[in-house]
C-alpha cells in the first residue's frame, strides 16, 4: 500500500451517488469511509425518540451533551452506533429523512459532528462524504469531488434503493423530498451545501457506478504518485 494518506472529500446534494462512490473508492484504496450524513441522521433519530422538535435548538443542544455517535467498521460494512446501540437501519426511515435537515442546521450539532469527523482522519487515509466536507470539515483535503446528477436520475436511484428494501415509494413524493432537503441544505446559514472553489464537479447522471469510481480513483492515484502529498 502507498505510504501517503489522502483525505478525499465527496460532497453533493441528496441522492447524488456519493455514498456508493465513497464506499467503493475507500474500499479500493484501503481507506476509511465516513458517511457523515449517517452521523446527522443518528442525532436526528435521538431527537425524534425524545419527542423533541427538530428545530428546538436549546433542547437539541442539551441532548447532544449526552449523545455518542460512532461509526464501527465490521468485516464487510460500517455500522452506525447511537449511544452504543446499532441504528444502521433505523436512521434510514422516512421520519428521520424528513427531520434531518432541520437538526443539521443547528450550530452545536455541526460543531460536535465536525470535531468527530476531523478526529477520524488522524493518521489514516479517509474518504468522507457529505455536504460541507470540502468547504468546512477539510478545506485542505487533497482531493475534492462535488457530485451532481439531474433530479430524475437521483429520484430513480432513490426509488431503486427503496425497492431493494421492499418499499414501493411514490415518484412524486421522492422528488419532493429530495428537492425540499436540497433547498434546506443549500440555503441554511450554517455550513450550507456548496461546491468548494477547488472541487472537481462530477455529473454522474449518465455514468455507471464503475465509471464514477474510476473517475475518482484516477485522480487519487495521480495525487499519490506526486511527491508533494504529505
Ligand atoms: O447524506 P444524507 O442524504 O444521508 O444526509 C442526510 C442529511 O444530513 C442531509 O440532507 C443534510 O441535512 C445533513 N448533512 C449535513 N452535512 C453533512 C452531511 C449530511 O448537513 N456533511
Amino acid at each position: 500500500m502507498n505510504a501517503k494518506k489522502l483525505v478525499i472529500a465527496i460532497d453533493g446534494p441528496a441522492a447524488s451517488g456519493k455514498s456508493t462512490t465513497a464506499r467503493l473508492v475507500a474500499e479500493r484504496l484501503g481507506y476509511l469511509h465516513v458517511d457523515t450524513g449517517a452521523m446527522y441522521r443518528a442525532i436526528t433519530l435521538k431527537v425524534l425518540k425524545f419527542g423533541l422538535k427538530p428545530d428546538d435548538v436549546g433542547n437539541v443542544g442539551r441532548l447532544l451533551t449526552s449523545t455518542r455517535v460512532e461509526l464501527q467498521r465490521t468485516n464487510d460494512s460500517v455500522r452506525v452506533l447511537l449511544d452504543g446501540e446499532d441504528v444502521t437501519e433505523g436512521i434510514r426511515t422516512a421520519e428521520v429523512t424528513k427531520a434531518v435537515s432541520a437538526v443539521s442546521q443547528i450550530r452545536q450539532v455541526r460543531e460536535a459532528m465536525v470535531r468527530e469527523q476531523r478526529k477520524m482522519a488522524e493518521g489514516q487515509g479517509i474518504v468522507l462524504e457529505g455536504r460541507d466536507i470540502g468547504t468546512i470539515v477539510f478545506p485542505k483535503a487533497h482531493l475534492k469531488i462535488f457530485m451532481v446528477a439531474n433530479l430524475e436520475a437521483r429520484a430513480r436511484r432513490r426509488q431503486d434503493e427503496l425497492k431493494a428494501k421492499g418499499i414501493n415509494a411514490n415518484t412524486r413524493l421522492i422528488l419532493e423530498e429530495i428537492q425540499e432537503r436540497d433547498e434546506l441544505d443549500t440555503t441554511r446559514d450554517e455550513s450550507p451545501l456548496k461546491r468548494a472553489a477547488d472541487a472537481i464537479e462530477l455529473d454522474n447522471s449518465n455514468l455507471t457506478i464503475n465509471e464514477q469510481v474510476e473517475f475518482v480513483l484516477k485522480k487519487a492515484k495521480r495525487l499519490l504518485e506526486q511527491n508533494e502529498v504529505k
